[in-house]
């Protein structure tokens, strides 16, 4: 018999601020919005460009989710300057199905995936694919490395990485959000071999060479847009190279001559997301984001790398721009810490409950004001309680 859940109990959520007011999201996801994307979206909700009907309203048909689609694959391909031969689609199931979906696709009998592991979500990613391994009709998945030995605080040398003899596909997670490290370089895989990447809660923090990789993905809740939707920028070869022999929904050729709408699309969350890649181009592309994140996240290292008190997860070389992370001396301190950002306006800063201690966020759309917020309580709550 299949257990049966309780129902869940709903929480009390006590307000922080009036209604009106904003506060700091430091969240890992889903993360902070710009501000502007957020009034427009008010606006788009009630009546998208005059059309009378809200854009959660529109047929997934009709002209003006075609002009919503057509602009956010534009823009996104503006932005990183993606050639024609790779699909941008637009997909459901979070980054999560894609790491089942591509053992599906990838992992025929007979071949192997190789899978880097420098994470909780890479790890959750091999382990879809060996799932599947040596079952009827698939091959083999290899873990090729695997940072565990020193609780993924660093990012492997190529050195320490075996791939198989002749992998079909390489898959890594360039940005590891539980653990706070990313990847600096693009890890060098056997010539020819297909490159897949789960680029979630960095997608768009810099500029990307698509052209080194096969495919991309990252789910929309962290850089790119709210929960919902997953884009997927894919080379032609690889979808031609996938299964022909599982359900329709999870082959990528289905959703190529179809502009990613076979069924019905998360409408709204591709709307979003092609608002946030506009606000991406007119705030100066992905240069200029890579600066402005930059100093963002040094305004958070400056006090990691001048204090005793905290002690960083990731090794100084690893550390991601995007999730902040750090463990204070005791659980009673990490809990008043977060407690007290909390009333300073300052949220979401617990970290994941596999790695303890702090997680700061600081995902495109956090200002920078955030982070001087941060920076400046993180100081204080030193000096007071160190
Ligand atoms: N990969 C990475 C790097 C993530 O951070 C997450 C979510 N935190 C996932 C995969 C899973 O994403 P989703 O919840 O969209 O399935």
């Amino acid at each position: 018999m299949t257990p049966t859940a309780s129902p869940a109990a709903v929480p009390t959520v006590k307000p922080s601020k009036p209604a009106s007011e904003r506060i700091f999201n430091f969240s890992a996801g889903p993360g902070a919005l710009p501000e502007e994307v957020l009034r427009q979206v008010q606006q788009d909700v009630w009546n998208i460009g005059g059309s009378g009907i809200g854009i959660l309203e529109h047929s997934h048909r009709g002209k003006v989710v075609d002009k919503v689609f057509a602009e956010c694959e534009a823009d996104i391909r503006k932005l990183a300057n993606i050639p024609a031969n790779y699909k941008i689609l637009f997909l459901t199931g979070g980054a999560s199905a894609q790491n089942h979906m591509i053992p599906m696709n990838f992992m025929g009998a007979g071949k192997t995936g190789d899978y880097l592991i420098t994470g909780f979500w890479a790890q959750k990613t091999a382990e879809q694919a060996k799932k599947l391994s040596g079952k009827p009709g698939f091959g083999t998945a290899n873990v090729a490395c695997d940072t565990k030995d020193q609780n993924h605080s660093y990012i492997p040398a190529d050195s320490q990485i075996k791939y198989s003899s002749s992998p079909a596909f390489v898959h890594y997670c360039s940005n590891n959000t539980l653990e706070g490290t990313e990847w600096f370089r693009i890890p060098a895989v056997p010539s020819g071999v297909p490159l897949i990447c789960d680029t979630s809660s960095h997608m768009y923090s810099r500029p990307i060479d698509i052209t080194k990789y096969a495919m991309v993905y990252a789910g929309a809740q962290k850089n790119l847009g709210p929960a919902g939707a997953t884009l997927c920028i894919i080379r032609d070869d690889l979808v031609e190279a996938g299964s022909k022999d599982i359900a329709d929904l999870l082959q990528y050729r289905t959703f190529v001559p179809e502009l990613s709408r076979p069924n019905t699309p998360p409408v709204f969350a591709v709307y979003v997301m092609g608002l946030v890649a506009k606000w991406i181009v007119k705030n100066g592309g992905l240069a200029a984001t890579q600066k402005h994140n930059e100093s963002k996240a040094k305004l958070i290292y400056d006090v990691l790398d001048n204090t005793k008190f905290y002690k960083p997860h990731a090794k100084s070389d690893a550390r991601s721009l995007m999730n902040i992370t750090f463990r204070l001396p005791s659980d009673e301190l990490t809990d008043k810490f977060v407690k007290e950002a909390q009333a300073q306006g300052l949220d979401g800063l617990k970290g994941h409950r596999n790695i303890g201690g702090i997680r700061a966020s600081t995902y495109n759309a956090m200002p920078r004001a955030g982070c001087e917020a941060l920076s400046q309580f993180m100081r204080e709550f030193e000096r007071k309680n160190g």
